[in-house]
C-alpha cells in the first residue's frame, strides 16, 4: 500500500511539477500567516496558544510538501482581515471565494467545501433561503462570508455584527435577535461546546450558495499562490488531506467521497483481493506482481490528473465569475427553445444590480424582464426581440428600464449561436448608458441654442448690412451732388472737405461689405470636393492682374502645387487675400517678389506665401487675424483689415491652420495647412 502511495505522489510530481526553489516568498523567510482563533474546526486555538484546526493543518501539510516555512499567527477575524488587507500577512488559510473578496488577493484552488445554515432559538420556525430571512434581525461574524452574502443579497433585514461565532450564539440565545447564519457544521460544533440546546438548525442548508473555502495570498503574489495549489494537489493525492479531514471532521461529517476517488480505491482493493486468490491457488508469480504494480501507477497518475484537472477546473470557474463580476456590464445567456420560448439560462450578479431585478425570478420567468422595460419602449424591445429570435440576426438594442422607480437608458448586445436540436442561444451584454445619453441630449439642446443663436446672428448681419448700406449710399449721393452743384467754383478746402467725406464713407462701405463676406465664410453648405490648388493660385492672379501689374510684382509659383478637399470658391478668396497682401503691403521702391511654394508631411500639406514687403511686428503675429485689426494707417494702404480674418475662417473650416512668420522690413510668410485626410467641414461659428 505504502509503495502504491509513494507511486502516486511520484505520478503528481510527473503531471505537475513545482518550479525549483528560486528563493522566493517560500524558501528563505517564513510565510507569515493570520488564523482564525474561533471557527471550529476549521481554524481556533489549541490549549498552548497555537493557531490549529483543520485549515492550519492542512496548510501545514502543504507548506511541509512544497518546502515552506510557516509563522502562523491566531487572532480575531476582523483583525486577521484587516491585518492582511494591510500587507500585514502573507497568507490566510481560510477564505470563502467571493466576487466581493477577489479584488482583494489571489486564491488558490478551493481546498474545502462548506454550507451555510440559518441557527435560530428552538419553536422560531423555518429558514432555509436567503429570501425566508426577509424582515428579520440575523447575527453574523463581522466581515464573514455570509455577512457580505447577505449584504450582497439585497434581501431587507437587520445585520447585527459579532467579532466570533460563539459570540453570536451567545447573542441569539440570550434571547435577542432572530438568527444566526453560519456554516452548518460550524455552527453544530459550537453549539455542542456551549451546550446551548436552546438553539437549532432552521431547516436544510441554504441552497443559494456554499463557501469555497481557499488559501488566499495577496494581490499578484502567484509564484506562492501556484506553489500552494501544487501542494494541495500533493496532498490529496498522498492521503495526507484525506487523514486531516478525518481527523477534524470525521466524527461528525463524513468525508464528501468522489466517484472516481471510490474506483480507484475499489479497484485497488479488487486487485488486492485477485492477487489474494491468485496466490492461494497459484502462487505469487512475478509477471502479476509487475502487473499490478503497473496497473495502480497508471491508476495513481489517472488520479493524480484529475485531481489537478479539477484543481484547475474551479480555479478557471472562479476566475471567470471573478472577471464577470468585475466588468462594469451585465453578463446573460437566454435560449430560444424551437418552439420560441425564451429562458434565461444565466444573468451575471451585475445584471440583476443593473436592471434591479431579482436573479432568480428571471430566470424563471423571462417575462419579468420585458416588464420592467420603460411602458413606451417596452413594444419595441419586445418586437426587436422577436425579430432577432427568428432572423438570427444581431441584437442591438437601446431604451429605458424602470430600475427601483427611475427610468434608466441601457445598451443590449447579443449574439446569436443556433442549436442543433433547433432554438438558438445568445450570449449578451447589458451597459448602463444612462449618463452617455444625458450627455447627448445635453449637447443636442446646446446645438440647437447654437443654431438658433447663430441665426439669428446671421439674419442680424445681413439685416444691418444692408440697412447701413442704403444710407450710406444716399451719404455719397448726396456728397455727389454737392459737389456737382457747386461746380467750378468749388474752393480747395471745400473739395478736400467732401473728399475726406467720400473717402469715409467708402471705406465704410468695404468694411460692411467684408463683414458680410466675412459672415458667409464657411456657410455655403457645398460639400467638399477635390481642389486642384494650382488652378485656385492661377484664378486668384488673374483676379490681381491691375494690382500685381501696378505694382511691378515678380510672382513665382511652385510646380505641381497639391490637391486638397474643399470648396473652390472659399480657397480663391484665401489665396486672392494672401497674394494680394503680399503685393500691397511691399516696401516704397522695391518691387514684390512673391511666391507661392509647398511641401508634404505625413498628415498634411502645408503651402505659403512669402513676400519681400514691410513683414509684421512678431508681437502682432496673432493680432493680425482679427477682425478690422490693421498694423498700418489707412492713408498708407488701403484695407479694411477683414481680409486675414476671412482667411482663418476658410482655412480652419478646411481643417487646417495658418499663421505668419516674419522678419520686419523684409518680408513675410503666411503658412496655411491642409489634411491629407479628407476633413469633415468644421461648422463655423458666426464671430469665431
Ligand atoms: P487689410 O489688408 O484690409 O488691412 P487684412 O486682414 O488682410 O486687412 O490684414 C490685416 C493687417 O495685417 C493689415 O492691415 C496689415 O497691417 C497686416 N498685413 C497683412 N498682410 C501683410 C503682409 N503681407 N505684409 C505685411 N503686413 C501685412
Amino acid at each position: 500500500m505504502r509503495a502504491w502511495l509513494w507511486l502516486a505522489v511520484f505520478a503528481t510530481l510527473l503531471v505537475s511539477a513545482p518550479p525549483p526553489a528560486d528563493g522566493g516568498d517560500g524558501a528563505s523567510s517564513p510565510i507569515v500567516v493570520g488564523s482564525e482563533v474561533d471557527f471550529p474546526p476549521y481554524a481556533i486555538v489549541d490549549a498552548n496558544g497555537r493557531a490549529s484546526g483543520f485549515s492550519v493543518e492542512l496548510l501545514e501539510a502543504v507548506a511541509e510538501s512544497m518546502g515552506l516555512s510557516l509563522d502562523v499567527r491566531p487572532g480575531p477575524w476582523p483583525e486577521v482581515l484587516t491585518a492582511f488587507k494591510e500587507g500585514r500577512l502573507d497568507l490566510l488559510p481560510l477564505v470563502a471565494l467571493s466576487p466581493q473578496r477577489a479584488g482583494m488577493a489571489a486564491f488558490t484552488a478551493p481546498h474545502t467545501i462548506a454550507y451555510d445554515s440559518f441557527f435560530v432559538r428552538r419553536g422560531a420556525g423555518d429558514i432555509h433561503s436567503l429570501e425566508k430571512a426577509k424582515g428579520k434581525a440575523v447575527i453574523v461574524m463581522a466581515d464573514d462570508a455570509a455577512h457580505e452574502r447577505l449584504v450582497a443579497s439585497g434581501v431587507p433585514l437587520t445585520l447585527v455584527e459579532t467579532r466570533t461565532i460563539p459570540e453570536a450564539m451567545r447573542l441569539l440565545a440570550s434571547g435577542r435577535h432572530d438568527a444566526v447564519l453560519v456554516p452548518k457544521l460550524l455552527g453544530h460544533l459550537v453549539l455542542r461546546d456551549l451546550k446551548l440546546e436552546s438553539l437549532i438548525e432552521a431547516g436544510p442548508p441554504l441552497s443559494e450558495y456554499q463557501r469555497r473555502f481557499a488559501f488566499t495570498v495577496q494581490p499578484g503574489n502567484f509564484d506562492l499562490r501556484d506553489r500552494l495549489d501544487q501542494g494541495i494537489a500533493i496532498v490529496r493525492a498522498t492521503g495526507r488531506y484525506d487523514e486531516l479531514y478525518d481527523k477534524w471532521f470525521g466524527n461528525i461529517e463524513p468525508r464528501p467521497t468522489l466517484t472516481w476517488y471510490g474506483t480507484f480505491w475499489g479497484l485497488a482493493a479488487v486487485g488486492a483481493a485477485t492477487g489474494g486468490l491468485v496466490l492461494l491457488s497459484l502462487g505469487w508469480s512475478l509477471s502479476l506482481r509487475r502487473q499490478v504494480v503497473k496497473r495502480t501507477a497508471s491508476l495513481a497518475a489517472e488520479v493524480a490528473a484529475r485531481r489537478t484537472a479539477e484543481s484547475s477546473l474551479s480555479l478557471i470557474t472562479f476566475r471567470y465569475a471573478d472577471l464577470v463580476s468585475r466588468v462594469p456590464v451585465g453578463v446573460y445567456i437566454v435560449s430560444f427553445q424551437a418552439t420560441g420560448e425564451m429562458k434565461f439560462e444565466y444573468v451575471s450578479p451585475r445584471f440583476c444590480q443593473l436592471l434591479g431585478v431579482n436573479g432568480d425570478a428571471v430566470r424563471a420567468d423571462a417575462s419579468i424582464a420585458f416588464s420592467l422595460a420603460h411602458p413606451d419602449d417596452r413594444d419595441g424591445l419586445i418586437r426587436d426581440n422577436a425579430t432577432a429570435r427568428d432572423t438570427l440576426a444581431p441584437f442591438r438594442w437601446e431604451g429605458r428600464f424602470i430600475v427601483r422607480g427611475e427610468p434608466r437608458f441601457f445598451r443590449i448586445e447579443s449574439d446569436p449561436t443556433p442549436l442543433a436540436r433547433g432554438g438558438s442561444r445568445w450570449n449578451g451584454v447589458v451597459s448602463d448608458v444612462t449618463e452617455r445619453k444625458q450627455a447627448e441630449a445635453r449637447i443636442m439642446a446646446t446645438n440647437r441654442q447654437l443654431n438658433a443663436v447663430n441665426d439669428e446672428l446671421k439674419q442680424f448681419v445681413y439685416a444691418a448690412s444692408h440697412d447701413l448700406r442704403a444710407p450710406l449710399r444716399t451719404v455719397t449721393n448726396y456728397l455727389g451732388l454737392i459737389t456737382r452743384k457747386l461746380g467750378p467754383d468749388i474752393d480747395d478746402e471745400m473739395r478736400e472737405f467732401v473728399g475726406f467725406a467720400m473717402g469715409g464713407a467708402k471705406r465704410m462701405d468695404a468694411m460692411i461689405v467684408g463683414l458680410l463676406e466675412y459672415s458667409r465664410t464657411g456657410r455655403s453648405g457645398a460639400p467638399f470636393a477635390p481642389v486642384a490648388l494650382g488652378a485656385v493660385v492661377q484664378e486668384s492672379l488673374d483676379n490681381l492682374q491691375t494690382a500685381i501689374h501696378e505694382a511691378e510684382a515678380e510672382v513665382t509659383i511652385a510646380p505641381d502645387l497639391p490637391t486638397v478637399q474643399g470648396d473652390y470658391t472659399e480657397l480663391v478668396r484665401l489665396f486672392q487675400n494672401l497674394i494680394g497682401n503680399a503685393v500691397k503691403y511691399r516696401v516704397a521702391g522695391r518691387p514684390p517678389e512673391v511666391s507661392v511654394s509647398w511641401r508634404g508631411t505625413d498628415a498634411e500639406w502645408v503651402v505659403w506665401v512669402k513676400d519681400n514687403g514691410i513683414g509684421i511686428d512678431p508681437a502682432y503675429s496673432d493680432r493680425v487675424f482679427e477682425i478690422f485689426r490693421r498694423l498700418v494707417s489707412a492713408g498708407e494702404y488701403e484695407g479694411s483689415g477683414i481680409g486675414l480674418a476671412v482667411c482663418r475662417k476658410v482655412v480652419e473650416h478646411h481643417g487646417g491652420r495658418i499663421w505668419v512668420e516674419s522678419v520686419p522690413g523684409e518680408g513675410s510668410t503666411f503658412l496655411t495647412t491642409f489634411p491629407k485626410a479628407a476633413p469633415v467641414p468644421e461648422p463655423v461659428q458666426l464671430g469665431a
